[in-house]
């Protein structure tokens, strides 16, 4: 597996990334998913995917915690491309004993406990969205973090033993608003307001102009690598 990734990284460096989706959705039929937060990064994916292939699993994960602009993205999405964009719930079991144990504002105290809501509210659905597909598609870029800073263009995801692939890891943030405006795809307003990068809406704030655009995630933790943990366990080998 490792020389195979090796070998696509090579072959495709300096490859656009509509080519990238057209080879992966074609060597891989029925068993290539894309998960999207409705950020920007990842309605450029989505209208790459649609021009493609609408047949593709495209799916978000519903924390129960979104904003309401995020809700009204999704809805303008599937109405602009003719799609059904799946939405993943965490189990409710689990986030009302969560709750009942640890407050519905528990990720304020601690980052386990941060860790604890993401694990249950995203990670969790994401394996579950995730099983039995054998390439898993996001939008995540180099320049986003310190954290995302060596991703490559195929990886393999130890945890969720799968291949990952991030189209757009080369881009900036000026190449993906180009491609919104020149394509007009429907967006989240609340980039319009100071939101670079949006999650759930107790763990998101607006950044200042020029702020890199993760420290409006989770702000109150004093830490280079502010993950949800659905991009932490990648490993090329
Ligand atoms: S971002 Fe915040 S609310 Fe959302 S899952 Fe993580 S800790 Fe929970």
């Amino acid at each position: 597996m490792k020389q195979k990734l090796e070998d696509l990284n090579k072959k495709f460096r300096e490859a656009r990334p509509e080519e990238v989706l057209g080879f992966v959705l074609k060597e891989h039929p029925g068993k290539a998913a894309f998960s999207t937060s409705l950020g920007s990064e990842d309605q450029v994916l989505t209208d790459m995917i649609a021009k493609i292939d609408k047949g593709i699993k495209i799916f978000t994960l519903d924390t129960g915690r979104q904003f309401y602009e995020t809700y009204d993205t999704l809805d303008k999405t599937n109405g602009k491309y003719d799609i059904n964009i799946e939405i993943l719930f965490p189990d409710a079991q689990e986030v009302e004993i969560m709750v009942k144990e640890k407050g519905i504002n528990l990720f304020y105290d601690s980052i386990e406990n941060r860790r604890f809501c993401c694990n249950l509210r995203k990670l969790k659905p994401l394996k579950r969205a995730l099983k039995g597909y054998e390439v898993w598609i996001t939008g995540i870029r180099r320049e986003q973090s310190v954290t995302r800073k060596n991703v490559e263009l195929f990886e393999w995801d130890e945890e969720l033993q799968i291949v990952k692939i991030s189209p757009i890891i080369n881009w900036s943030e000026k190449e993906v608003w180009n491609y919104i405006r020149a394509h007009k795809v429907p967006y989240n307003i609340l980039h319009d307001k100071g939101y670079p990068s949006i999650g759930c809406a107790p763990c998101t704030r607006a950044v200042e102009k020029g702020e890199n655009s993760r420290n409006g995630r989770w702000w109150w933790e004093n830490s280079d690598t502010k993950e949800c943990g659905i991009h932490l366990h990648v490993k090329t080998s």
